[in-house]
């Protein structure tokens, strides 16, 4: 939890000197508080005082990174129970489970299928982002031949999970460049994967069946020398793992506890894939930092990955598509034009319902702060004035012969208005976008 300005001042000289450049020491902490300056303008600040202040500018959640060049993987570093009180900043890793018990063609497989997930939704690629490779089968030959496959075969950040740390040594010595996540599957190992992590600068994961073991199993790990540690919580059910991860994050995030401050990694136990979406689903709302599930069938991937991508959208700024003219297929002088919101989910929506058509249409998106059609006329910033504005300034007139435009009809009210101020013939369109398709197909 951040200190506040009464905080530091309690721990500052209090000589009011000015030295920081401010009139006194109580100002200067206001300041620090807000993160308007940084603690190293004050020359006075006890070593003592320092490392106390410093340790508590620490992010609550300590960021942790796996992999690394553009395709790295951060978790971590979230500063708020629920999303509408700020957002929630790095999203949760999705990832595969591959377990060495597997044949080779299998092993291929899977790696095909898991490299063929990758899906367009409101504008954004939505994928997932590592592959787990799992020493079940005790052997450690088996688990190097399996993680060389799995690095040959994608470019995916990777996890290896095993008990044995000579196992888990010689699978390292594979993968060490990609920076992978080394999971210890037993807690009576860990002080040589705390070795074995230290020695290659990896972030670690500790395994443990509560709370309180895995505080002490994170403080012993960094004492160890491993600064990148993340919690796996093992031999509890959904809702006891839940429970877990909210009384970590809370305890993490309110009591500054930071033996708690790390995030978490969870696997789904069941193979039945509605139980296992609906697990994963959980976990990725709350709160892990990384899911690893089984199935890699396309149905249930991506309304994991939809509702990882709609979690961490930042709630107070809605995904918006640039305004200007969209042109959907081979338009002419002739084609409809209609207009509708820049906020990206309505574009979509209209944009998809518009090809099914098939009738060739210009959608003009009108710059509403990204907001829906009904939300931005009661906020009024989808009036008859700025559509007006827009039809005539953004350059649709020299792109047709006609004027006419299509509004929507959740907004026909402004229908009148904007035809006497636009000099446009204003045709009310369907309200959902549902109607689209029907409507430009008898559209004259
Ligand atoms: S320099 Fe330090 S001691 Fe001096 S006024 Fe600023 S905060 Fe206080």
């Amino acid at each position: 939890m951040a200190l506040s300005g009464l905080d530091i001042y309690k721990l500052l000289p209090k000589t009011n000197c000015k030295d920081c450049g401010f009139s006194t020491c109580l100002a200067f902490a206001m300041a620090l508080a807000q993160k308007r300056t940084s603690l190293d303008k004050c020359p006075h600040v006890t070593a003592q005082a320092k490392e106390a202040l410093e340790s508590a500018s620490q992010p609550p959640i300590k960021l942790i990174t796996i992999g690394s060049g553009d395709n790295k993987l951060e978790i971590g570093n979230e500063t708020v129970m629920y999303r509408h009180e700020q957002k929630f900043f790095h999203p949760c890793g999705i990832g595969f489970l591959v377990e060495d018990i597997l044949s080779e063609s299998e092993i291929d497989k899977r790696i095909a299928d898991i490299n063929s997930l990758k899906f367009e939704r409101v504008g954004q690629v939505i994928s997932p982002d590592l592959i787990c490779v799992k020493n079940t089968s005790k052997d450690k030959d088996r688990f190097a031949g399996s993680v060389k496959r799995v690095m040959d075969g994608t470019k995916s950040n990777i996890a290896l999970y095993g008990d044995d740390s000579a196992a888990m040594a010689g699978a390292v010595s594979l993968c060490r460049a990609r920076k992978p996540l080394v999971i210890c599957g037993d807690s009576g190992n860990l002080d040589e994967f705390i070795k074995l992590a230290k020695t290659g600068s990896l972030p670690l994961a500790v395994t443990c069946s509560n709370i309180e073991e895995a505080a002490s199993a994170t403080a012993k790990a960094k004492q160890g020398g491993v600064e990148e540690i993340v919690i796996n919580i093992k031999a509890k059910n959904l809702s006891g793992k839940i429970q877990d991860y909210a009384l970590m994050r809370r305890t993490a995030l309110k009591k500054n506890f930071r033996p708690l401050g790390y995030p978490t990694i969870s696997f789904t136990d069941s193979v039945e894939p509605d139980i296992e979406l609906a697990e994963a689903i959980s976990y990725a709302t709350k709160y892990a930092g990384i899911v690893i599930i089984r199935n890699t069938k396309k149905e249930y991937v991506f309304p994991l990955l939809v509702t990882r991508q709609d979690i961490y959208n930042d709630p107070q700024k809605p995904v918006q598509v640039e305004p200007k003219i969209y042109e959907i297929g081979k338009v002419t002088n002739q084609s409809p034009v209609l207009v509708t919101t820049n906020f990206s989910i309505t574009y979509f929506t209209v944009a998809g319902e518009v090809e099914s058509s098939k009738i060739p249409s210009y959608i003009i998106c009108c710059d509403a702060d990204g907001m829906s059609v009904l939300t931005a006329w009661a906020a009024e910033k989808f009036t008859a004035e700025k559509i007006s504005d827009t039809l005539n300034n953004i350059g649709i007139m020299d792109m047709v012969g006609h004027r006419k435009v299509v509004i929507p009809g959740y907004v026909s009210v402004l229908s009148g208005k904007l035809e006497e101020i636009s000099g446009w013939k204003v045709n009310v369109g369907p309200r959902e976008a549902s109607g689209i398709t029907n409507y430009l197909r008898g559209y004259k």
